[in-house]
């Protein structure tokens, strides 16, 4: 038997049936006992709130979520980015999963395939006009969250940010998630630099930590 407090001067009883329910943050019990607990089951209602979202503007567009998650990428990244292989990597799907995606998108004539001279079965993806605009359309599917994020003061913002980017670096690191952009897994990221926490030495600057970057376009993957 564990005491996990409920609140100051309180304990409740707890039998620990099997491990994994002692650490699981949706056994009500536990969590209303624990911060880390409700951190990680808020996170879980924020990521839910993502799919409903993604999923309600699908809807409206009537594609799949995966589709409109394609077009958003392909409208906000370079040329070498655009291909199948790191379309499959970015989303942690398989190549056969993009290249139907890709399929279905080209007959519905919101993207174009560029295919390679000295390899004719790998291509380059371009957003058609169409594309284009369904996508700037579609990317507004995380409005709502603004409105909570606008009240935050600059250093909660800050705040939240940092802890934001520690969780998704851990992530990553854990092999969860793969291939981040952001300065934690960049060759040009210093952190403890002589002029400041974070330095880019790419840009040749310090980095304030409101600066910190989850998607750089001139990322470059340290090496593990
Ligand atoms: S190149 Fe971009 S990702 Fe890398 S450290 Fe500089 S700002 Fe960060």
């Amino acid at each position: 038997m564990v005491r996990y407090p409920i609140f100051a001067g309180q304990f409740y009883i707890i039998p620990v049936i099997a491990n994994g329910m002692k650490n699981s943050p949706f056994n009500l019990n536990i969590q209303n006992s624990d911060t880390d607990h409700r951190i990680v089951a808020a996170l879980e209602r924020v990521s839910q709130a993502f799919r409903i979202m993604l999923w309600n503007e699908s809807k409206n567009l009537s594609l799949t979520p995966i589709q409109i998650q394609t077009l958003i990428f392909l409208q906000n990244h370079s040329e070498e980015k655009r291909t199948v292989t790191y379309l499959a990597r970015e989303f942690n799907i398989t190549k056969a999963t993009v290249s139907d995606t890709i399929k279905t998108l080209h007959q519905k004539e919101l993207i174009t395939r560029q295919y390679q001279q000295e390899d004719t079965r790998s291509y380059t993806i371009h957003l058609s006009s169409k594309g284009n605009e369904i996508a700037t359309k579609a990317s507004l599917f995380t409005r709502e969250l603004f409105a909570p994020i606008e009240k935050l003061n600059s250093p909660e913002k800050e705040s939240f940010l940092l802890n934001l980017l520690e969780i998704i670096h851990h992530l990553q690191k854990a092999g969860i998630i793969s291939l981040q952009r952001m300065c934690f897994t960049c060759v040009h990221y210093r952190p403890d630099h002589p002029k400041g926490n974070h330095f880019c030495d790419l840009l040749n600057m310090k980095l304030e930590t409101r600066e910190l970057r989850i998607d750089c376009p001139e990322h470059e993957e340290k090496p593990a």
